[in-house]
C-alpha cells in the first residue's frame, strides 16, 4: 500500500476531472502500461473495465459517482446499444420486481421507514469515443436517449435496467468508452448492500454493464429477489472518498491513500481480472492480518475487518478462510489473487454471508462456542465463492446452481473434513421482537454433523423437491422455494454422484470444469459435457440418464423394501411329487435332511418416478450377508434366496448412495418387526429430524 497524504485542499470536482482526464489519456494509447496492481499478462478477457471516483456522504447517506466504462465487443455480432444494471433501483419504489418477488418469498421487513429506501439516479451519459483508439474528447451526450427496460417481466415500475443507444454500432473487436455520472441514496440493507448505523456494505452500487452475447443480444436481467449477478471480467480502478475516521475494505489492493480536503480521504483500489467491485466502510471496524500458505498453492495475504466485540473470534475467521483456500485450492485449482479481504459485518446489518471478488462478508455473534459451526460455516461458504462465482463466473440470474450448488456441496465437504464434529447448536434467551437466535448457545454433543443434512440441506430438498425443474432459468424459480433447488438439490445430486462415481472421478469433473471456465462464463451444457467425458473415461459410463432426471426434470426418487419374508423352503401344503399330487407336512424338506433350508423373499419397489441403480443387502440371522445389484428400472422386483439361515432384514441402497431418496424410512424392513423398539426408534429419529430441519433453516440464513 502506498500512502501519500497531501495537505492541499483540491476541490473534489477538479480532482475528479484530473483523475478522469488522466484515465482517459492512459486509455487512449493502447495497449499502455497496466494499471498499478494489475498483473502484467491479462488472465481474463478484460472487456468491461471501470475507472470510478465516488464519494460517500454518511450524514446524507448518499454517494456521488463518476465512472468511465471501457467496453470491448468480444462477440461476432455488432451492437448499437449498451445495457446497464442499476441495481439499487430495486429499493426505489414498492412495485420494483425485486420487492414484488421478495413479498412472495418472505415478505418485507415490517419496520421500513422512509429513509430506508434507496435508489440510483443517472445524471449524464456521454460517449468518449469508439474504435480501437478512442480519443479523449467528450463525445455526444447520450443521457436523453437512455431508457429503462424490463426484459424479464415488462414491469413498467422496474428501473433496474437501463439501455443506452449508441450513435454508431460497435463492431466485433471494437471498443467503446462512456462516461457516466450519477448520484445515489444508500438503502438500508434490504439485500446485503446498504447501511446499518455507521456500517456500510456498498455492493452492486455503480452503473454496471450487462453481458453482450452476440446474436442473442444483451444479457442484462432486472434485479430479482433471489438471483444475483452476471458480468464480464475487467480492470477496476476505483477511488473512494470518505471521512477520515472511516476504515475501508474493498475488492482489490489499496494502491494510494491521499487527503481529499475537508477531513476526507481518498482511497484508491485497483484490481484486474474480476467481474465486480464492492467495498465496506465503518469507523468501528478493526483490522487484523494474516497470511495463507500451503504446499503447492500460491500465498495469499489475508485482511480481516472485524467488529471490536468479536476480537476473540479473529483466529477462527482466519482458520476457516485458510481451510477453504487450502481444500478448494487443492481439489479444484488455486486461488490466484495475492490478497483476500474478509468482512465481519455489523450486528444485525443484514450484510453477512455474501461474496464479491477478493472480498466476502462472513457473520458471527458474541457468544459462539467452536462446536456450533459459526462463523466457520459461513466463512468457508463465502470464501468458497471466490472459486464458484468470482473465478468461474456463471450467469447467476439463469444458472445459480452452478455457483450456489457447487459451493454448498463443497462447503459441506470442507466443513466435515476440517471441523465436522458435533452439529446441533440451539440458542436460548431470544429477546422479543428480534430476528436472531438468542444469547445462550447450547451444544448437543451426541448429534454429529451430517454432510447431507446440515451441509447439503437434505430436509429443505425433501420439502420442496418438485418445486421447480432445475434447468429453468433461476430467476423464474418460485421465490419461496428457490434455495431448495439451487442450493440443496444441486448439493445432493453432486453428493450422490460422489458416492456413485467415487470422489476421485467427481473431483476430476469439478476441477476440469474449474480450469475450463476459470475467469470465463460457464454454461450448464459445458458442465454436463465435462461430467460425461470424465465419467466415460474413468468409469465407462455416460451420465445423461442422471442429468435428464435431476437437472432437466423434477422427478423424485424413492426406493423401498415392500416385503421381507423367510420360511422353510418346503412349507406345508400340496406339492407335485413324481407325477402325483401329495400333501407335504410342514417342516419336512424335500431331501429329508434335518437341517432345514429357508427361502427368503424380498420385494424392492421403485415408488418414485426417478430411476437409479441400487444395491440390496440381505442380512441373515446367522450374520451372513448377501448383496444384490438392481438396475432400479422396473417398478418392483422380487429377490429370492435359499439357504441355511433365515433372513433377518433387507435394505435397499444400504450405502446410502442415492441421497435424493425422498423417504429413507421405507428403505429397510425387518422380517420380524420389533414393534415397540421400532416405535421408539422412529420417534427419536423423527425428533432428531425435526431438530435438524430447524437447524438447517437457520444454518445459512
Ligand atoms: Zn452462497
Amino acid at each position: 500500500m502506498t500512502v501519500s497524504r497531501s495537505t492541499s485542499a483540491v476541490p473534489l470536482l477538479f480532482a475528479l476531472a484530473v483523475l478522469a482526464a488522466a484515465s482517459v489519456a492512459a486509455q487512449s494509447n493502447p495497449p499502455g502500461p497496466p494499471p498499478p496492481g494489475a498483473p502484467d499478462a491479462p488472465r481474463s478477457a478484460r472487456n468491461a473495465s471501470y475507472t470510478i471516483q465516488a464519494r460517500l456522504d454518511p450524514a446524507a447517506r448518499t454517494i456521488t459517482g463518476h465512472e468511465v466504462a471501457t467496453w470491448r465487443n468480444i462477440q461476432a455480432a455488432p451492437t448499437d446499444e449498451l445495457w446497464f444494471h442499476l441495481y439499487w433501483n430495486a429499493f426505489r419504489n414498492t412495485h420494483s420486481t425485486w420487492l414484488r418477488e421478495r413479498r412472495l418469498a418472505r415478505g418485507l421487513p415490517d419496520d421500513l421507514r422512509e429513509e430506508d429506501w434507496g435508489w440510483i439516479q443517472l445524471d449524464s451519459v456521454r460517449l468518449l469515443g469508439a474504435g480501437d483508439a478512442p480519443g479523449p474528447d467528450p463525445g455526444p451526450d447520450l443521457t436523453k436517449a437512455a431508457r429503462f427496460a424490463a426484459p424479464d417481466d415488462g414491469n413498467p415500475d422496474d428501473r433496474t435496467v437501463m439501455v443506452v443507444p449508441l450513435p454508431e454500432a460497435v463492431p466485433p473487436g471494437g471498443t467503446v468508452r462512456v462516461e457516466v455520472t450519477w448520484h445515489a441514496k444508500v438503502p438500508r440493507t434490504f439485500a446485503r448492500t446498504g447501511y446499518r448505523g455507521d456500517f456500510y456494505l456498498i455492493a452492486q452500487w455503480f452503473p454496471k454493464l450487462g453481458v453482450f452475447q452476440g446474436e442473442r443480444g444483451w444479457n442484462c436481467h432486472q434485479f430479482h429477489a433471489n438471483t444475483e449477478f452476471f458480468s464480464d471480467y475487467g480492470v477496476y480502478d476505483v477511488s473512494l472518498t470518505l471521512p477520515e475516521r472511516f476504515v475501508v475494505g474493498a475488492t482489490g489492493l489499496e494502491t494510494e491513500t491521499k487527503s481529499a480536503g475537508d477531513g476526507a480521504v481518498t482511497h484508491r483500489f485497483v484490481q484486474a481480472d474480476v467481474h465486480d467491485f464492492t467495498w465496506t466502510t465503518s469507523p468501528d471496524l478493526r483490522v487484523a492480518t494474516d497470511r495463507f500458505a500451503a504446499p503447492g498453492l500460491p500465498p495469499v495475504d489475508l485482511r480481516l475487518l472485524y467488529q471490536p466485540e468479536h476480537e476473540g473470534q479473529v483466529a477462527r475467521h482466519f482458520a476457516a478462510t485458510k481451510a477453504c483456500l487450502r481444500d478448494y485450492g487443492t481439489w479444484y485449482g488455486p486461488y490466484p489473487y495475492p490478497h483476500l479481504t474478509v468482512v465481519d459485518p455489523a450486528w444485525e446489518s443484514g450484510a453477512g454471508g455474501m461474496e464479491y471478488p477478493t472480498l466476502f462478508t462472513a457473520g458471527t455473534r458474541l457468544f459462539n462456542p467452536p462446536a456450533g459451526g459459526s462463523p466457520e460455516g459461513v466463512t468457508i461458504h463465502e470464501c468458497g465463492h471466490q472459486f464458484w462465482y468470482a473465478l468461474v463466473g456463471d450467469n447467476e440470474f439463469e444458472n445459480a446452481w452452478i455457483d450456489e450448488g457447487l459451493n454448498t456441496f463443497s462447503t459441506a465437504r470442507v466443513y466435515r473434513k476440517e471441523y465436522g464434529r458435533e452439529a446441533l447448536e440451539e440458542r436460548y434467551l431470544r429477546p422479543p421482537g428480534t430476528s436472531w437466535r438468542g444469547f445462550l448457545p447450547v451444544i448437543f454433543p451426541g448429534i454429529r454433523y451430517s454432510r447431507a443434512v446440515q451441509g447439503d440441506r437434505l430436509n429443505r430438498y425433501r420439502r420442496d423437491a418438485t418445486s421447480d425443474v432445475p434447468a429453468t432459468p433461476t430467476y423464474l424459480y418460485y421465490p419461496k422455494t428457490h434455495a431448495s433447488i439451487t442450493y440443496a438439490k444441486t448439493a445432493l445430486w453432486l453428493h450422490t454422484l460422489e458416492r456413485h462415481l467415487g470422489w476421485g472421478t467427481l473431483r476430476e469433473i469439478l476441477s476440469s470444469f474449474f480450469h475450463r471456465y476459470e475467469l470465463a462464463h460457464p454454461t450448464p451444457e459445458g458442465f454436463i459435457e465435462i461430467a460425461d467425458r470424465v465419467a466415460r473415461e474413468r468409469r465407462g459410463e455416460d451420465l445423461d440418464w442422471f442429468f435428464d432426471q435431476v437437472y432437466r426434470d423434477d422427478v423424485t426418487f424413492d426406493y423401498a423394501i415392500d416385503r421381507a419374508a423367510s420360511f422353510r423352503a418346503a412349507p406345508e401344503g400340496m406339492v407335485e411329487e413324481q407325477g402325483k399330487l401329495v400333501y407335504q407336512k410342514g417342516g419336512e424338506d424335500d431331501d429329508g435332511e434335518e437341517a432345514p433350508t429357508y427361502r427368503s423373499e424380498v420385494v424392492a419397489r421403485r415408488l418414485g418416478q426417478g430411476v437409479f441403480p441400487v444395491d440390496l443387502l440381505l442380512v441373515f440371522e446367522d450374520g451372513s450377508e448377501i448383496r444384490e445389484h438392481w438396475d432400479g428400472r422396473a417398478r418392483w422386483k422380487l429377490f429370492v434366496h435359499e439357504g441355511p439361515s433365515k433372513l433377518h432384514h433387507a435394505v435397499v441402497d444400504p450405502d446410502r448412495v442415492l441421497l435424493l431418496d425422498l423417504d429413507r424410512t421405507n428403505n429397510s424392513r425387518l422380517v420380524h418387526p420389533a414393534g415397540h423398539l421400532a416405535a421408539t426408534k422412529w420417534a427419536s429419529k423423527w425428533m432428531i429430524w425435526a431438530q435438524d430441519l430447524l437447524q438447517t433453516f437457520a444454518f445459512f440464513s
